[in-house]
């Protein structure tokens, strides 16, 4: 049975570019009649917050999603809470360290921001690591780590990755242009390339369908699949819902989370009639129910770049 996911931060409320996603998620496996999984990313715990999952809750099933297993259901894989998976992550560690795919690194983000080298293709968003700590030997860890807590980085394996994403087609990365990733912080956080493989891989996910901006890290994730011997599961990266203004939506922009809406009155149809507008399903801006949504949904005719909220999806 395929099992796709929603896998959200509790950072913030839910906006409509976060509903586009869940929503998509969902319909991808109830019209392939496969099972569901919520499962809330709280890893960086400074930065969560309860009222968030709460919230989070409420606002998707206002807009009539239901899931298998999550934080609240019963379910084979659960906690379906990061904060309760923390040894799992360990674990994944000290497999990958065994490997000796693991290497502590003493950089700081000042030393980084001066070494690192101008960004390349599919990892653009982010400097490449140059490798300065990869090579260190024994004695110059152990000094290093006199004056300083150090980062975890997983060596990338040589060579290309690639993948077919059913929504951006083809992708073909040299690892060598990202470099070596984060997989533990040196506040001791574990990362999230490392919590989200480690958790799709043991929740059995076989469908992975998340937001565009995720597109970078998917290659950095198939590295670690195959490094701790999991199976890698489909990828759909969907676009990003941008304003009327052409500007990403933000958590902190209050006016466009679905409990404004709600609470300005919307109903859970309108929404789902953007949705579905945005997403190639529906001519026309209507409101839709999610039945009706469900059997329109169709991967292929989703669009491949970011989609902006006009005058006629904005108006909800
Ligand atoms: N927790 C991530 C976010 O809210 C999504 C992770 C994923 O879908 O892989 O952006």
């Amino acid at each position: 049975m395929r099992r796709g996911r929603f896998a959200p931060s509790p950072t913030g409320e839910l906006h409509i570019g976060n509903a586009f996603t869940a929503v998509l998620s969902w319909l991808q496996m109830r019209s392939a009649f496969g099972a569901f999984v919520l499962r809330i990313e709280d890893i960086d715990g400074a930065r969560s917050k309860s009222e968030y999952v709460q919230q989070t809750l409420a606002d998707l099933r206002w807009l009539g999603l239901d899931w298998d297993e999550g934080p609240d259901v019963e379910g084979p894989y659960g906690p379906y809470c990061q904060q309760e998976r923390l040894s799992l992550y360990e674990e994944a560690l000290s497999q990958l360290e065994a490997h000796g795919r693991l290497y502590p690194c003493f950089c700081s983000r000042a030393q980084l921001a001066q070494v690192a080298s101008a960004p390349h293709g599919l990892f653009a968003d982010e400097p490449r690591y140059p490798g300065i700590c990869r090579d260190l030997t024994p004695a110059q860890q152990a000094e290093l780590a006199v004056h300083k807590h150090p980062a975890l980085r997983f060596r990338v394996p040589e060579g290309e990755i690639s993948f077919v994403d059913a929504v951006a087609g083809v992708q073909r990365v040299d690892m060598a242009m990202g470099g070596d990733f984060i997989v533990r912080r040196a506040d001791g956080v574990f990362a999230y390339q490392l919590s989200v493989v480690v958790d799709d891989a043991e929740m059995g996910v076989t469908d992975v369908l998340r937001g565009m901006d995720l597109l970078p890290s998917t290659p950095r994730q198939i590295a670690l699949y195959n490094a701790l011997g999991k199976p890698i599961p489909m990828f759909a990266h969907v676009p990003i819902v941008l304003d009327v203004m052409g500007q990403r939506l933000a958590k902190r922009n209050r006016s466009i989370t679905l409990r404004a809406m709600r609470e300005a009155g919307v109903a859970a149809e309108e929404i789902l009639g953007v949705i579905g507008y945005l997403a190639g399903f529906c001519d026309t801006c209507q409101p839709i129910s999610l039945d009706n949504l469900t059997d329109r949904f169709e991967l292929a005719k989703v669009p491949k770049h970011p989609v902006r909220l006009d005058a006629m999806s904005a108006r909800v």
